[in-house]
């Protein structure tokens, strides 16, 4: 019960999206797990060196690029590790990520045309978290992500 989660900076009013905005300020439940110490806050984009705001990119197979090419896998790669390494160190084994982005996302991302078109798919960070033995979860199964931490 006293378990750590990493939750996408993001998702808790961080302003670290690429446009320089964040998703979203926080649900109650989530507020509640950071009051109780359990939270780890990462934006492994950011992790990764990348700048605030950035071009907006996409997945395509195990790369990403922005809308003119420009191919960006190495840093995202370098957050990804971030995450993993933070996940290692606080002995964390849930994660609530931010659902459609190429780094965080866990049930869709984009499917690389830039036209707004969802796959089904997740990110890298994600990827690389699951294989690690970490269950990650949107902040749409906040529920079922602590009810999960929780037991
Ligand atoms: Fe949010 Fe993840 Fe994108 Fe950072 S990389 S802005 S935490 S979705």
């Amino acid at each position: 019960p006293d378990s750590k989660i990493l939750v996408s900076a993001c998702l808790m009013g961080k302003p670290v999206r690429y446009d320089g905005r964040y998703a979203s300020q926080g649900t109650e439940k989530l507020h509640l797990l950071q009051k109780q110490g359990r939270m780890v806050l990462l934006c492994p984009e950011v992790a990764g060196g990348l700048p605030t705001p950035r071009s907006p990119a996409e997945r395509i197979s195990d790369r990403i690029q922005d809308q003119t090419g420009k191919d960006f896998t190495d840093a995202f790669i370098r957050g990804a590790e971030k995450a993993l390494t933070m996940c290692q160190d606080h002995n964390i084994k849930i994660a609530i990520l931010k659902e459609g982005s190429p780094s965080c996302g866990s049930d869709f991302i984009y499917d690389g045309s830039f036209t707004g078109t969802k796959i089904n798919g997740s990110g890298i960070v994600t990827d690389l978290l699951r294989a690690n033995g970490v269950s990650v979860f949107s902040e749409h199964s906040i529920k079922y992500a602590l009810d999960l931490a929780n037991r």
